[in-house]
């Protein structure tokens, strides 16, 4: 991709933190760079504030403020290493996937303890949630913010108003609700990075970077997408998630308070001919945004994803373009977030001795990005696992432990969800604007237990089956040779599945032809 420029200027009343210098990007560091593998401790998902190309004409980039570290208020029962205790469970990790493991082992009475760097900080994302996932997972307190419902344009012409509630997930009372059940329940933290792991028959140690070994039973990586400990055979070829997101206290916005902007594919706002439209043509980027007040607003540019992701300034360079159409003035930007999520790619190695939970485990959403949920959902499966094998009925340890952990949270049809998953990002891959306007447009016309479904990760087979269909039947003539061109939609997905449910699609099928969708999805029970 070239090198990218921003030219645009967004008008600004209060350039608060206009002289903060950023040092810029290299114009050759281009995002293939993330197909590297992370060492332990390097994590794909953010570039540092160093890494941001310093765009000197761009006023929106001087409003953005130092990070700022905010720590919980907690006295940290630390790990005391003199003790040389084989623990039940090291988690290598103090994200909401790692504190969550470790809360619900430690609950079960094993001995568990959390090494992170900064075990004390609070997350750094911007987590959006739908509310009936949380709600599902007793988690309502933990959202700070709601919104009934969301909305999606697909174009200047065409919006879409999905009512399905909408939230921001409160980060601190997240972290603090995990952290103080995990004090309460023993758990013992070490403030330090894992670099080193060594695998003996029944134990294994844990080399820090601080000098410190630590000794335990199972580990599990909840490292992210820094990847650390979980091992991968096959070259990691993902997709990828890039985003630039601002929470902003803006003049005005014309965004309604009661909805979620969850897609906003308008082009607007780039000039015809211009370079900028010809590239979001290509690669398209959309508008997310929490509307707080009708002065506070969390945005965020995004590309869906993209192989290689998209370049930063070119996402920031919309961005700017976009809010100067849309007039939202920026007076000062509270903090801002670059996002890069892998998504899609192979599994780890099936089983292996490290556990994963989280980033490391392939648990998020290969066509959407979200992690969250899912991840908070599989945590009682890895849980209970290590629970149970490790408990006297067991009493496994070593490869046979981990084998098992495996199994529970990667059972078969969980990776042929997830192939189908990845079969969906191989076509949002593939196109381009006008494309994927047509994609979005017959996806949000489906039923809502299907594209609830979808995005929650709630569909298994053979409901995926007839969600393919479905969305296939939605769509326009014009999307379906798209589809049926670029990947041989229906033979790639009758592939992905076993006789039985090839069967069962077929037979589908063939009522589609002979009574029509509606009819054929109301007699499978999936149309109200
Ligand atoms: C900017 C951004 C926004 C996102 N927004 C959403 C969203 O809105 N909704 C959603 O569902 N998902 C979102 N995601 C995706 C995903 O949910 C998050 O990345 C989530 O934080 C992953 O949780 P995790 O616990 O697996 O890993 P992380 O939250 O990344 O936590 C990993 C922890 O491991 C620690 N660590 C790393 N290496 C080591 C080491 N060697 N030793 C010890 N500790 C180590 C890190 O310091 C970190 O604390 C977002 C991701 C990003 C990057």
């Amino acid at each position: 991709m070239d090198t990218l420029r921003i030219h645009s200027r967004l008008e600004l009343l209060h350039p608060v933190h206009g002289l903060a210098e950023r040092h810029g990007l290299s114009p050759s560091q281009k995002l293939q760079q993330q197909d590297n593998r992370a060492s332990c401790g390097r994590s794909h998902r953010k570039w540092s504030k160093k890494g941001l190309a310093r765009a000197g004409s761009n006023a929106l980039l001087d409003l953005v403020p130092e990070t700022k570290k905010e720590n919980l208020e907690f006295d940290l029962p630390l790990y005391d290493p003199s003790k040389g205790l084989t623990l039940d469970l090291a988690v290598v990790g103090g994200g909401p996937a790692g504190l969550a493991v470790a809360q619900q082992v430690s609950e079960a009475g094993l001995s568990v303890c959390c090494i992170d760097p900064s075990p004390k900080l609070i997350w750094p994302n911007n987590y959006g949630v739908w509310v009936d996932e949380f709600e599902a997972l007793d988690l309502l307190d933990c959202l700070d913010a709601t919104w009934p419902g969301a909305v999606v344009y697909v174009d200047d012409l065409k919006k879409k108003l999905l009512g399905r509630p909408y939230a921001r997930v409160n980060r601190k009372q997240l972290k603090s609700k995990m952290m103080q059940k995990c004090v309460s329940n023993g758990v013992r933290f070490h403030p330090a990075k894992v670099v080193k792991v060594i695998h003996e028959e029944s134990k294994s140690l844990l080399i820090c970077n601080d000098g410190v070994t630590i000794q335990a039973t199972v580990v599990l990586d909840a490292t992210g997408f820094s990847r650390c400990l979980v091992q991968y055979d096959k070259p990691y070829n993902p997709g990828y998630q890039v985003a630039y997101g601002i929470l902003a206290e803006v003049e005005e916005h014309p965004f309604d308070l009661d909805k979620m902007l969850f897609m906003d594919w308008r082009d607007s706002h780039l000039k015809d001919g211009t370079e900028l439209k010809e590239r979001n043509s290509r690669i398209p980027t959309f508008l997310y945004a929490m509307p707080f007040s009708s002065t506070e607003i969390f945005l965020e540019e995004t590309s869906l994803v993209a192989r290689p992701g998209l370049q930063m300034e070119d996402i920031q360079e919309r961005m700017v373009a976009r809010l100067r159409h849309l007039g939202i003035k920026v007076k000062s930007i509270e903090e801002d977030e670059r996002c890069v999520i892998p998504m899609g790619g192979p599994l780890p190695v099936l089983p292996q001795r490290v556990v994963g939970i989280g980033g490391t485990a392939g648990l998020v959403h290969p066509s959407t990005g979200y992690m969250v949920a899912r991840t908070l959902a599989a945590v009682p499966i890895v849980a209970n696992s290590i629970v149970r094998f490790l408990g006297s009925d067991h009493g496994l340890s070593g490869d046979k432990l981990s084998a098992e952990v495996w199994k529970n949270l990667w059972p078969i049809e969980r990776r042929r969800q997830r192939e189908f998953f990845c079969f969906g990002m191989d076509i949002l891959l593939k196109l381009d604007l006008q494309g994927t306007r047509r994609f979005f447009d017959a996806f949000f016309d489906l039923e809502p237990h299907y594209w609830h479904g979808f995005l929650s990760s709630r569909l298994l087979l053979p409901e995926l089956v007839l969600f393919g269909f479905s969305l296939f039947l939605h769509a326009s003539n014009t999307s379906r040779l798209e589809i049926m061109a670029k990947d041989g939609y229906s033979a790639k997905l009758l592939r992905m599945f076993s006789v039985d449910h090839v069967s069962a699609s077929l037979s589908m099928r063939q009522q589609v032809i002979a009574v029509g969708p509606s009819q054929a999805l109301g007699a499978a029970g999936f149309r109200s």
